[in-house]
């Protein structure tokens, strides 16, 4: 079924819609509540989200789209001789993370017979949806910002989807993409808008499944997990994942969440410091960290909670924050484009004013590969 938190009405699974009549994002809830089974049983399943099927829509096997997103490695870093630990989330078939969601939103689009999708995007989800669309044989056109990373533009375009550049901010470039829609110019077309679709956060709930089981089977869960927030996709992921697990008393309690975003567009964190509860859109500044530069969010107000509710936190880093954790993650071995380094950014100020513990268990989520930002390296080094 699909709902919508703000005026209550709800859908069939199947209706072809994209956001309420009402004009809110919709929700999606499974008509069968599976629980997932201990780690010892999945470590023998496939090497993708796929794994964790319980818990993930249920669809035909035939319409499962998927290129072995997920699964990914964590590992131990050392930041200012505290040790902490990254999820490298960015390798993920396509290079960043959103493939978890893209698998999910693009099967189930399958299976509902859409042909033809159009999407919006920074580049990441732009590049992710038309790999799976191209995978499952449907049109794809993305609209992005006239200033996207050329790598991302590159790698969007040999998946095979047209592209529409732009000019504006993040948020116009939504507008574009869903008066084209509206306007019938692609009206054979499904806006698979990574930020709208409730199955994209589905696949992003894996994200959480994961590193329960992968800490699980050593024996530590994270304390805290640190995750960069434009949209919020990450955020509410993980969120809903590890409530999942909470409720199905897989996992004792939730890790304490830590909100980043930076400091030029920060309308979640402005939200936060406010006591609000809801997030207002803001007039953002440019940011390098370009894959969360969005000042109006869909989702307005359960991203707020989830940093209460986890006992954790919204942060805002600086540009110089940014720049400098890109450069100290690089020196680690590490190459990730700039947004994701707002994660480490975080962590560094974390450790400094002791608010990390030596003792915690601390996991920052790194979301999106390096290759695609060597313009923003170039610079660096000039
Ligand atoms: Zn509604």
């Amino acid at each position: 079924m699909l709902y919508c938190a703000r005026c209550g009405c709800k859908y069939p699974t199947n209706t072809i819609i994209w956001r309420c009549s009402c004009k809110e994002a919709l929700e999606y809830e499974s008509e069968q509540k599976n629980t997932l089974p201990p780690p010892k049983y999945l470590s023998l399943r496939e090497h993708s989200i796929w794994r964790y099927r319980e818990a993930l829509p249920q669809l035909e096997t035939k319409n499962i789209v998927s290129l072995g997103e997920g699964c990914t490695p964590i590992i131990p870093a050392n930041l200012k001789g505290f040790p902490i630990w990254y999820k490298l989330d960015f390798l993920c078939p396509t290079g960043s993370y959103k493939d978890r969601g893209s698998s999910v939103m693009i099967s189930h689009l399958k299976q509902m017979g859409i042909k033809s999708v159009v999407e919006d995007s920074s580049g990441n989800a732009g590049a992710s949806v038309a790999a799976y669309a191209g995978r499952a044989g449907m049109e794809c056109k993305i609209f992005v910002p006239s200033d996207t990373s050329p790598a991302k533009l590159t790698q969007i375009r040999a998946y095979g989807a047209e592209i529409k550049a732009i000019r504006g901010t993040r948020e116009d470039v939504a507008l574009a993409c869903q008066e084209s829609i509206e306007d019938n110019h692609d009206g054979q077309s499904f806006y698979a808008s990574h930020n709208w679709n409730p199955f994209f956060l589905e696949g992003m709930k894996t994200l959480a499944y994961e590193i329960w089981e992968q800490c699980g089977r050593h024996g530590i869960m994270p304390d805290w997990v640190v995750v960069p927030a434009g949209y919020g996709s990450v955020a509410l992921g993980a969120y809903r994942g590890f409530l999942d697990l909470v409720s199905q008393g897989m996992l004792r309690q939730l890790p304490r969440l830590i909100i980043v975003q930076a400091e030029n567009c920060a309308p979640i964190y402005q939200a936060y410091v406010r006591n609000a509860d809801q997030i207002e859109p803001i007039n953002g500044a440019k940011t390098v960290a370009e894959g969360i530069a969005c000042s109006n969010p869909v989702r307005r107000t359960e991203i707020l909670v989830a940093a209460r509710q986890s006992g954790g936190f919204v942060m805002a880093v600086s540009e110089d924050e940014i720049n400098h954790a890109a450069i100290g993650l690089a020196r680690e071995g590490i190459f990730v484009e700039p947004t994701s380094a707002v994660v480490a950014a975080a962590l560094g100020r974390l450790v400094d004013s002791g608010a990390i513990l030596k003792k915690d268990v601390a996991l920052g989520i790194l979301t999106g590969i390096g290759l695609k930002a060597g313009y923003y390296y170039e610079g660096s080094y000039s």
